[in-house]
């Protein structure tokens, strides 16, 4: 924050209140160059993220559609669900760090097979399957065979 008179970036706080709605901090402010004070308003940056779909229609990012899907793929499967909560809350974490307001949809799946890759075979060709929804049995066996290749070089 600048202050306005000299244009010094660093400035003492000197009190910190949240306005009557709550929504927004108003700030006092001392310049350490030239003492002058000055008010700021800061606001809370909570901008939903939209997922730009395939199709190219958008949708808000909600963290429970990402633990479903996982959920789906990992039906009777030995997959503990806080490690799909945390995948959820990782995934969710990743994304706003980007700090982008859209993403494309394909970056959550890619995070959440590379997530299930790591955990099960099984629950992860499921979710690949209904994820990148394959073209033909062919494109589907071809990833299969990704998966084992990968499966013997790590046992
Ligand atoms: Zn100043």
């Amino acid at each position: 924050m600048k202050c306005p008179s000299c244009e010094t970036k660093e400035s003492k706080v000197l009190e910190s209140r949240s306005t009557d709605d709550c929504e927004r901090i108003r700030r006092r402010r001392e310049c350490y160059s030239c003492g002058k004070r000055f008010t700021t308003f800061e606001m809370i940056e909570n901008t939903p993220i939209s997922i730009v779909k395939k199709d190219g229609s958008r949708e808000f990012f909600e963290r429970k559609k990402v633990f479903d899907g996982l959920l789906k793929a990992c039906q009777k499967r030995p997959v503990p669900i806080s490690y799909l909560d945390e995948t959820a809350k990782d995934i969710e974490n990743k994304l706003q760090n980007m700090f982008e307001r859209e993403i494309d949809s394909s970056i959550i799946g890619e995070m959440a097979m590379q997530a299930l890759r790591n955990k099960d075979e099984v629950a992860y060709v499921r979710f690949a399957s209904v994820y990148r929804q394959f073209k033909d049995v062919k494109e589907f066996l071809k990833e299969l065979e990704n998966v084992i290749e990968n499966y013997n070089k790590s046992n």
